[in-house]
């Protein structure tokens, strides 16, 4: 007889965005006239860069001739991609990393939510709250969480960010041996500074804990003194895990590339005290359960490199940057506090009048026909807050903030 991995009967649906999907189509059911503006869910709307498509094109047309057809690539990536990745995203801001130390995937979510596999099954784990869903739901089905207690597991260790804190996570009282840290931040939009990332390596380092650094979406950071990668903070190669993709960067999120940095000096120890590298545990267990990410898209990947893919890249992160501000701006003329939006594509609202999470979203829905994505969605400590993103249409954000000004006025 087979039985299940309980673990994952643990979990609860992910309710948050079919419910918010329920709602929108009960409203728009009762008032078929109104133009609903969405600026909820963390999808681009861009398109790819065109320096992307011509290397896929080009790629496709290799893919036509036996002459240069590609196979089963490697596991890890080919050595173009990770070549071009030390050269653009590490070289240049002093780090120095290995070729053998890049893990190119299908994005970030994968290893993201993979990476638990190397790690044994009594870790204790420390997040953020709130939180990218996907880092708690994977310990979950590991069987690492424990019991789920109003809303929290009983083996994670929280760490709440809001503005008592100013979204700076305080290092835990408890002992954990992995946190998860995702900078800028999705939800908050919240950065971490230099100097506050070095305290966190610090911490790692005199504690034996290793870091799980989320950085898919560094290329929206718009401020010299926050960094891009964890390695700029010494010693952080003994410590951190790294995670990129080209989702948000370039476009991505269809098309699917990311990548993992696993350092050779990060090790985690086993029951005998033995330390072992991490970097090949993973590159064993990239190698039994992933078959590489295609060709075509790594040779797009690569283009997000060329001279005129980071222009082209660039110009699309300024639309969603400008984006932001426009809705900074108009809710800071509506004297509604916001966080993020700066250097990151995601605008955390205060919800006015003390209202909850979902009852601002009832109630933009209705007055604003604007829809976004309650804070509690994303952990309790999103309670009392409201996510915007910016990858919109720069119409529909001018037209979302005029409705929602007349509605906060009335
Ligand atoms: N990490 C964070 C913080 C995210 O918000 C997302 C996507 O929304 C991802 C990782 C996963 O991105 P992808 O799998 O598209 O690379």
């Amino acid at each position: 007889m087979a039985l299940v991995n309980e673990n994952f009967t643990k979990l609860a649906p992910s309710y948050l965005f079919s419910d918010i999907a329920k709602k929108v189509n009960a409203y728009k059911e009762a008032h078929p006239d109104k133009k609903i503006i969405r600026l909820g869910i963390g999808d681009v709307t861009q398109p790819l860069a065109p320096a992307v498509i011509e290397a896929m094109h080009k790629a496709v047309d290799e893919m036509a001739s036996a002459s240069t057809f590609r196979g089963y690539g490697p596991e890890q990536g080919y050595d173009f991609l990770r070549q071009a990745i030390l050269d653009n995203d590490f070289t240049p801001r002093g780090i120095k990393l290995d070729i053998d130390e890049v893990f190119v995937n299908d994005g970030a979510k994968s290893d993201t939510g993979n990476i638990g596999d190397i790690l044994a099954v009594d870790n204790i784990i420390g997040v953020t709250d709130p939180i990218y869903p996907v880092y708690i739901d994977s310990n979950v089905m590991a069987g690492r969480a424990g019991e789920c207690r109003d809303g929290l597991w009983s083996n994670i260790v929280y760490m709440p960010c809001n503005d008592a804190n100013d979204f700076t996570p305080s290092l835990p009282e408890e002992r954990v041996d992995v946190v998860y840290l995702c900078y800028p931040n999705n939800p908050t939009g919240t950065v971490i500074t230099r100097r506050q990332l070095k305290k966190w390596v610090e911490y790692a380092l005199a504690n034996d804990v290793i870091i799980m650094y989320d950085a898919a979406y560094e290329a929206y950071i718009q401020d010299d003194d926050i960094p891009h990668s964890i390695y700029e903070i010494e010693g952080a190669k003994k410590v951190a895990i790294e995670f990129h993709s080209y989702s948000k960067t370039a476009g991505f999120t269809g098309a699917r590339c990311g990548y993992t940095i696993v350092p050779k000096e990060v090790t985690a120890k086993t029951d005998a005290g033995e330390r072992v590298a991490l970097n090949k545990i993973w590159l064993r267990r990239q190698c039994t359960k992933f078959n590489g990410t295609s060709y075509i898209t790594q040779r797009g990947a690569e283009a997000t490199y060329s001279p005129e893919g980071k222009k082209q890249i660039k110009e699309t992160i300024a639309y969603y940057m400008e984006n932001a501000r426009i809705m900074r701006e108009a809710f800071a003329e509506m004297g509604v506090k916001t966080y993020g939006g700066v250097n990151a594509p995601y605008i955390w609202v205060k919800t006015p009048k003390g209202m909850t999470s979902w009852e601002f979203f009832d109630a933009l829905l209705a007055e604003a026909n604007v829809v976004g994505t309650p804070g509690v969605g994303f952990g309790p400590a999103g309670e009392g807050y409201f996510r915007f993103t910016a990858f919109g249409q720069k119409e529909d954000c001018l037209e979302a903030m005029a409705r929602v000004k007349a509605w906060l006025a009335k």
